[in-house]
């Protein structure tokens, strides 16, 4: 048995990008140099925006680029643990339809720390019990306690929230059907035993909002890592749409080996060349020694070039 199990959660909704795999490299080395069991899980329930043809092709760049896995999931597959989650949840009597619309929570003005609307609660009272929550076809809200967690992650980042003031009750299952992020992350680290979840420091504002539902739903809580992300020249975070650096064009121009050179040079992934075999990287590897700013990734005459002033 590994004493520890990490992984990789790529949502397969475009493009494989720079970004993309930087957490990939990131999230395989902590596992690897821990002989941790890593395990890639495929988040495919975006029923507008997952497509197979990314599914292939995030499998294809990772394999491009030297990662390996010990277990393969998809997301779609695992719709049983999802329900069953939310039956738990109805037994503890806090999910509740909600039809407020996306204009109406606005309307109320709550910012919430991820920069969205935090839902101000108008549906509360439309509590939904186990047989009722699969025949209500309105989205689905968890209701959250009004309570702080406390959590430092790994990196010494002071986490801490209290989610139902600065997030509000999540979505769990969506007006279309499918479950929501929030929800089956939690329920898919706990059902893999995950227990260090290593990850882009955009989701650090989500992290008590996940061990909130954890705790509802007896879960042990993992040790949280998040790392720097790659930008683009606005300083906006690498997005799957933004094409120009897209993988497929990446490997016109550079062998896996040469792209984590460039990764290396930039970002101090502990060994510095030309080209680097990610196997090669294994027993050098720190954290500490990781840079810890985000910074823009660019591609300016068919070569990847770093802004800032690295
Ligand atoms: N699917 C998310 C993403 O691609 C990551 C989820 C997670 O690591 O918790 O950004």
């Amino acid at each position: 048995m590994n004493a520890h199990v990490c992984r990789y959660a790529p949502s397969t909704s475009g493009d494989a990008h720079p970004g993309t795999l930087l957490a990939a490299l990131l999230a395989w080395l902590d596992a690897r140099q821990q002989q941790a069991r890593f395990i890639l899980r495929l988040e495919n329930l975006d029923p507008d925006r997952s497509k197979p043809a990314y599914e292939e092709q995030m499998l294809a760049a990772l394999t491009w680029l030297g990662i390996d896995w010990d277990e393969l999931e998809y997301q779609s597959e695992q719709q049983h643990r999802y329900e069953a989650a939310m039956d738990a949840l109805a037994a503890l009597g806090c999910l509740y339809a909600c039809t407020c619309t996306r204009k109406e929570i606005k309307a109320h003005g709550q910012q919430a720390v991820d920069g969205s609307w935090r839902y101000p609660g108008t549906c509360r009272h439309k509590r939904l019990s186990k047989q009722e929550w699969r025949e209500n076809d309105a989205a689905i809200r968890v209701a959250l306690a009004d309570k702080n967690i406390s959590i430092i992650d790994e990196s010494g980042a002071d986490l801490s929230q209290n989610p139902f003031q600065e997030m509000g009750d999540p979505i769990v299952r969506r007006k279309d059907g499918s479950f929501a992020y929030q929800l089956v992350v939690v329920v898919d680290d706990a059902a893999q035993g995950v227990n260090r979840v290593i990850r882009g420091r955009d989701l650090m504002p989500s992290t008590a909002m996940q061990i909130a539902l954890q705790e509802m739903l007896h879960y042990p809580r993992p040790v949280y890592r998040h790392h720097l992300l790659l930008l683009e020249e606005n300083d906006k975070k690498l997005a799957k749409y933004h094409k120009s650096i897209a993988w497929d064009i990446i490997k016109q121009h550079y062998t896996a080996e040469a792209f984590i050179g460039v990764l290396s040079q930039g970002l101090n992934l502990g060994v510095q060349g030309a080209a680097i075999n990610p196997g090669d990287l294994i027993n050098s590897f720190s954290w500490d020694a990781l840079a810890t700013d985000d910074r823009p990734l660019l591609w300016k005459d068919n070569a990847l070039c770093w802004g800032h002033d690295a």
